[in-house]
């Protein structure tokens, strides 16, 4: 019985390299993406030359409207749901609090941290028993600017993960006797193009003398763990926190 995974921001990095490495594992993937359609159609390509279902869903998860269609399009494409990730997620440019404003918070926040809980959301209604579904397994995508805070970077998208980890916790115990597991990883410094969003593309290379490992990391390296936890192997793992960070 094949089972099927949404993924937000699928179309590249940690949720490209997720998508085919859970279907590597078995999983048919919903690859969700927001602008990038031929990035997102790629992705869709590599995973059917693996021999699992596939297909693209464009939705923005800062909108809740966007979200509603994009698990009902999932239904009818894909079937019965049985694994989320919230990868989606973005930052802004480095700059002090200070000289920050209301409308780049509100996008952060609403990308980042609604859009993960209106998600899970609707997965919880799709997969708890107590709404009569059948269990599966969340893992969110925080970030170690969680436990960093990210200083004269962007505190802003540190505390949208910091408000990632506690979801993870709250929701993990609020659906544990449901069948639903839910999890987090933190990621460290990834090679991806988010540095590039940040007005940094060169940032994972440039910090690496930071990282205990003294490297950065790669999409693959945190997609193991997210389909870890996706998996039968992590039955009695709920509410965990992960951290992928080569030691920092
Ligand atoms: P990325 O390379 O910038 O990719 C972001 C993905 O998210 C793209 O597929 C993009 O799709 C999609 N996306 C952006 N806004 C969206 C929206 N509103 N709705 C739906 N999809 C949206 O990012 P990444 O580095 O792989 O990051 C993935 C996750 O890991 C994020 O949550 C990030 O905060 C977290 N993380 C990354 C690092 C790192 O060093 N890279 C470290 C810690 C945590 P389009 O291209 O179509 O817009």
């Amino acid at each position: 019985m094949p089972r099927v995974l949404l993924i937000t921001g699928a179309s590249r990095g940690i949720g490209a390299a997720t998508a085919l490495l859970a279907a590597e594992n078995g999983w048919d993937v919903a690859v969700n993406y927001t602008r990038d359609a031929q990035a997102a159609a790629q992705v869709v390509q590599d995973i059917r030359a693996l021999g699992r279902h596939a297909h693209a869903f464009q939705a923005d998860v800062g909108i809740e409207a966007d979200i509603e269609r994009l698990f009902h399009s999932v239904d009818k494409e894909m079937g019965v749901l049985s694994g989320l990730v919230n990868n989606a997620g973005v930052l802004d440019v480095a700059a002090r609090l200070d000289n920050t404003s209301w409308e780049r918070w509100e996008r952060i926040m609403r990308i980042n941290v609604l859009g993960s809980m209106a998600c899970a959301k609707q997965a919880v209604l799709r997969m708890s028993t107590a709404h009569g579904g059948k269990g599966g397994s969340i893992v969110n995508v925080s970030s170690a600017a969680a436990k960093l805070g990210a200083p004269n970077l962007y505190v802003d998208y540190a505390t949208s993960k910091g408000a990632i980890d506690t979801f993870t916790v709250g929701l993990a115990k609020e659906v544990a006797t449901e069948g639903v597991r839910v999890n987090g990883v933190r990621p460290g410094l990834i090679l991806t193009d988010i540095h590039a969003s940040g007005g940094q593309p060169e940032r994972a290379q440039q910090l690496a003398h930071l990282v205990p490992m003294q490297r950065p990391g790669t999409s693959l390296e945190v997609a193991q763990a997210i389909v870890w936890l996706l998996s039968d192997a992590a039955t009695y793992v709920t509410g965990s926190l992960i951290d992928v960070g080569g030691g920092r």
